[in-house]
């Protein structure tokens, strides 16, 4: 098993309530030479948690971090005019704080960010490390 330091949250980069699908992510991320999905979980517009990359496979979704990361998407993060925005609804956000509860319990040791604090970027268009620092 991988040794799993960091959990980054990311957000797809489209807009508000736009429906995208696992199987969407997976053709996108071909496109850009990907082997498969770059992330381990995306969680849809109505809260579904759907598995991306094995997890036990090494993601492709924050440069210089993926080996030693699990990476969780949200659909959305963008408004009407694509500008960074968290449109993330109630229902992401019940599934994500449960989703990253369970992965601290899985892998204690691990910290949680948002790809913005590794890369010059909005994604995922909230401060997830504050949101978060309370799981332990
Ligand atoms: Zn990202």
């Amino acid at each position: 098993m991988r040794s799993i330091s960091e959990i980054i949250v990311h957000c797809t980069a489209t807009p508000a309530d736009r429906h995208v699908t696992t199987t969407d992510v997976d053709k996108w991320h071909r496109q850009r030479g990907f082997n498969s999905i770059g992330y381990h979980y995306l969680i849809y517009l109505d809260g579904s948690i759907h598995r991306g990359r094995d997890i036990k496979q090494i993601g492709a979704h924050c440069l210089g971090h993926n080996a030693n990361s699990i990476g969780v998407c949200y659909v959305g993060g963008l408004d009407h005019n694509n500008q960074p925005l968290d449109t993330r609804t109630t229902a992401q956000r019940n599934s994500l704080l449960k989703l990253l509860r369970q992965l601290k319990t899985s892998y204690p040791k691990a910290t949680i960010h948002g790809h913005r604090d590794f890369a010059a970027k909005e994604c995922p268009c909230f401060d997830a490390t504050a949101e978060y620092s309370n799981i332990k």
